[in-house]
């Protein structure tokens, strides 16, 4: 078949290559001058930062991305260090101990600090291990076949019965459950903020799984090399264009193309079916399928048009939320920044009333920095990405599509400015030396993943939200990528390609 994908990010490479491999004529367009969507690495003066991903779950040996590479051939190309990140509160700076404490040196170091909440920790732990523990068998179910897969759902079913009073709460009705300390309701409930949904529109059950003990700690056992429902986190060495380069390899050896600079205009459907793609100079290319990525909005109102969809999915698409973006500051620097920052990669949080946070957000007031951000060091673990005795340093924060005040245009050195001077408070120097600085905010995130409104994570994890499914009601047509999964991580974009690429492969 003819196939043409929309996107040259992860999602489209990946079905791009099982595509390609199968013996299918594979073509991408990439509106883009370089492939790898925000999987890519951007460089400048002999510093290189990632424009996205950073920390990623899935590429430990034995899990799902990783199994992908593999399944490609060029799992050797893209190596990964499973590593770990620190967490910053205004109360407390959390570092792993140089010694190994056990899984639970978090709950005792709290504990020491938060004296009065011992006892809702301890609840609070026993909730998690629940959880985890029920995690562990749902992956295992994924796999199994016949009497085992039964009867791991049986004891998924008693599992369940531990946490089933939580699951219709909310994230902040679980932690006003546990917790009396806003400090300690942040630290477990932060990175929800990062998504642009507040602790009221996520659901209880899904705090564990976004706030992983083992993010924290690389020695705390892991799946999938235990039964652990913990993952593994990984940095790519080198950074993460490695991973878009070799899985477009696949591509390109299998006589698939790329084309960049080639933005598709229409996804043409005659007959009630997508038979090609209409490209920004006019030129028509036939297709027998179609899988574009993108936004939900840009491409089913956009390039296929309101008139080929069922009032259903078009409320669908439009009820759904959208994160917002980040403004991002690349810096080079001449020091060495691990004697105020340990790790690769820190969060730091400053406010403790997410609520408002997520809703000014939304409004688009940008907090300038002041209610967190987070530093990442990739050239600690990647010295290609810095020249020697310098370091790489990226400095962001979750900010708004479009500035309720000015606009990012004319205001991106101002705030860039003010989001450095924060990191400062941190880690000291960074202004004074800065031997390179690059800015990306919102708009130039829109223009380099050609959406209207930039979501830097997809869909956030709202209660009700639902992104519309692969298989879209046009014969001929799927749509991939971060808006098409339940909440878009470089794992999940490509295990959904690649289950789109096999439900492809295996129609009769
Ligand atoms: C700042 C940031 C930090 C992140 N951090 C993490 C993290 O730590 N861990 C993690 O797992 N995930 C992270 N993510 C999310 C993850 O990187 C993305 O969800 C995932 O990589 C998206 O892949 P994709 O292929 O769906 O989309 P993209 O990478 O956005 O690729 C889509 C491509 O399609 C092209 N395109 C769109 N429309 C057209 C058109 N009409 N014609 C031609 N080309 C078109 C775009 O130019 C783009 O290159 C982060 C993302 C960002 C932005």
């Amino acid at each position: 078949m003819k196939v043409t994908l929309i996107g040259s990010g992860m999602a489209g490479l990946t079905a791009g290559a099982y595509l390609a491999r199968a013996g299918h004529a594979v073509t991408v367009f990439e509106q883009f001058s370089a492939p790898g969507g925000v999987t890519a690495t951007v460089r400048q003066e002999g510093y290189g930062w990632d424009l996205g991903p950073l920390l990623l779950e899935g590429f430990a040996p034995g899990d799902k991305g990783r199994l992908i590479l593999e399944e490609l051939g060029v799992s050797d190309r893209v190596k990964a260090v499973h590593e770990d990140r620190g967490l910053v509160l205004r109360e407390l700076a959390l570092w792993k101990p140089k010694e190994y404490e056990g899984p639970y040196w978090r709950r005792e170091r709290l504990k020491r600090v938060f004296p009065e909440e011992s006892a809702g920790l301890d609840r609070y732990y026993r909730f998690y291990d629940q959880m985890i523990g029920l995690m562990g068998l749902g992956r295992q179910a994924e796999t199994a076949q016949g009497l085992k897969a039964l009867w791991l759902k049986l004891r998924m079913l008693l599992a369940f019965q531990g946490v089933k009073g939580a699951a219709n709460w909310t994230g902040s009705q679980l932690m006003d459950h546990y917790f009396q300390s806003p400090a300690l309701k942040t630290l477990f409930l932060g990175i929800v903020a990062d998504f642009v949904t507040a602790p009221s529109e996520f659901p209880a059950l899904g705090v564990p799984s976004l706030h992983f003990e083992t993010a924290f700690d690389k020695r705390i056992p892991t799946y999938p090399g235990t039964r652990s429902g913990q993952n593994a986190y990984s940095y790519l060495i080198g950074g993460c264009q490695t991973m878009a380069d070799a899985v477009l390899g696949v591509i390109q050896q299998n006589g698939g193309k790329l084309f960049t600079n080639t933005t598709v205009k229409k996804i043409t459907i005659e007959n009630g079916r997508a038979t090609g793609v209409v490209l920004a100079d006019g030129h028509f290319e036939a297709s027998d399928l179609v899988l574009a990525s993108g936004g939900m909005r840009e491409v089913f109102f956009g390039l296929v048009g309101r008139e080929h969809l069922s009032a259903e999915l078009i409320t669908q698409i439009e009820h759904n939320r959208l994160m917002e973006s980040v403004l991002m500051v690349h810096l080079g620097i001449d020091f060495d920044p691990t004697p105020y920052q340990p790790a690769a990669l820190c969060y730091y949080y400053q406010t403790q009333d997410l609520e408002t946070a997520v809703q000014r957000l939304r409004a688009g007031h940008y907090h300038e920095g002041k209610e967190g951000l987070l530093i990442y060091v990739p050239s600690l673990h990647s010295p290609s990405l810095a020249p020697p005795g310098h370091h790489a340093v990226t400095v962001y924060t979750v900010a708004p599509d479009t500035l309720a005040e000015g606009t990012w245009g004319t205001r991106r050195e101002e705030l860039a400015d003010k989001l450095v001077a924060e990191a400062e408070r941190h880690v000291p120097g960074l202004r004074a030396h800065t031997k390179t600085r690059l800015i990306l905010t919102p708009e130039d995130f829109r223009a380099r993943v050609h959406v209207d409104h930039h979501s830097f994570g997809g869909v956030p994890p709202v209660i009700g939200n639902k992104p519309p499914a692969h298989k879209t009601p046009v014969p001929g047509l799927w749509f991939i990528g971060a808006q098409s999964e339940g909440m878009g991580g470089v794992m999940s974009v490509m295990v959904g390609a690649q289950k789109v690429a096999r439900r492809i492969l295996q129609a009769p």
